[in-house]
């Protein structure tokens, strides 16, 4: 069987390298620069290594990322790939380019089991988790992609675990490749440069505040556990209270002194003032910064996107309080990259899509 060197770490390869190959440590660290800041695919390229490892790694290993099943340029510069994940699955990553930065927001799943129900991937259901390759290598893709196009030798320097998927209920591949995006022979990011966004799964928050405390964004999207058990279920089961207090926790560890909020802007149904003031109420003992998005719609979402006055409205009372909003610009619309936009391609296997058509439970 050939093995995916994008699956492991440098803590994994350093061990693959021992036990199969009996090679030292820093072998394994000559070829992780390989792979990761070379963009380095073929073994015979890789001119430090001797020939009898590059011969025997061709033998046994190789370098696997998914397959682009398409790639779209935006008028914006944003780019948005379809990657093949196989049985008819494909996710997306999308690249947003900013004067100071290049963003790359990442998928962790095949689709999501938690069904918020704004969500264009939740509606999809849920197939699979993603592998660690499958995940590093959406970074590692649009590193190789993007280089050549007048944004330098790494165009992406910050990472969001932002596209499909519930990150942490896909705990150790994710924590795997967050380590290899801040491994310094790896892409060399800082814990401040990648930010995992969760829905709110607690006690995976704690693990990662323990194991690997990235930057943090938590989609919240209403300010009381009555609206929130509807537009985002899990909260029946983690409800804000106990939200709250793991950002708190999080927030010792953390590497920035905010969790960002994210909040999708709904017309009429999480947007008016009262919701703007329950929402000061609620986090007034976490530090934050809250980012509103405004609503993309999708066939049958049964929502739509609140007003500019409404928004206008609610970031106002927000600011009044001294907190700091942003607003998500819609980029990326014309190829569908905005948030919650991210629909890929899924074979549902919890048959979620077949429950919501019948009107069953999620
Ligand atoms: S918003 Fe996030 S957690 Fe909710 S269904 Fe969509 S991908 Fe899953």
């Amino acid at each position: 069987m050939t093995i995916n060197l994008l699956d492991f770490d440098l803590a994994g390869l350093t061990r693959y390298f021992a036990e199969n190959l009996g090679e030292k440590p820093f072998r394994a660290r000559q070829v992780m620069r390989w792979i990761h800041q070379a963009g380095e695919q073929d073994f015979a390229a890789m001119t430090d290594l001797a020939k009898s490892l590059r011969e025997k790694l061709a033998a046994t290993a190789a370098i696997m990322p998914p397959r682009i099943l398409a790639e779209h340029r935006s008028a914006d510069g944003t780019v948005k790939w379809l990657m093949d994940t196989g049985s008819a699955n494909a996710v997306e990553t999308v690249f947003i380019p900013e004067t100071d930065r290049g963003t790359l927001c990442v998928s962790s799943q095949v689709g999501c089991a938690l069904a918020c129900t704004f969500c264009s991937t939740g509606r999809q259901g849920f197939n699979r988790n993603l592998t660690v390759a499958e995940i590093i290598g959406q970074l590692w893709l649009a590193n190789r992609a993007l280089r050549g196009v007048g944004l330098g030798e790494r165009p992406v320097t910050n990472v969001v675990l932002m596209g499909m998927g519930e990150p942490l209920t896909n705990f150790d591949n994710v924590v795997t490749a967050l380590s290899i995006m801040l491994d310094d022979h790896g892409y060399g990011l800082s814990r401040r440069r990648v930010t995992v966004s969760t829905s709110g799964i607690v006690p995976a928050m704690d693990r990662l505040r323990k194991t690997c405390p990235v930057a943090l964004a938590v989609s919240l999207h209403a300010p009381n556990d009555a609206l929130r058990d509807e537009l985002v279920p899990i909260n029946r089961k983690y409800p804000l209270r106990e939200l709250m207090a793991a950002c708190q926790r999080y927030l010792v560890q953390a590497p920035r002194d905010f969790i960002t909020f994210e909040y999708v802007m709904l017309d009429g149904v999480n947007d008016t003032p009262a919701h703007a003031r329950e929402l000061i109420a609620l986090t007034r003992e976490v530090s934050c910064k809250f980012n509103l998005i405004p609503f993309n719609p999708f066939p049958d979402s049964g929502y739509r996107r609140s007003t500019p006055e409404a928004m206008r409205r609610f970031r106002e009372i927000l600011l009044e309080a001294g907190h700091v909003v942003t607003t998500r610009k819609t980029r990326g619309d014309d190829i569908a990259a905005a948030c919650g936009q991210l629909a890929g391609r899924v074979q549902d296997k919890s048959r979620r899509s077949l429950r919501l058509a019948t009107g069953a439970h999620p």
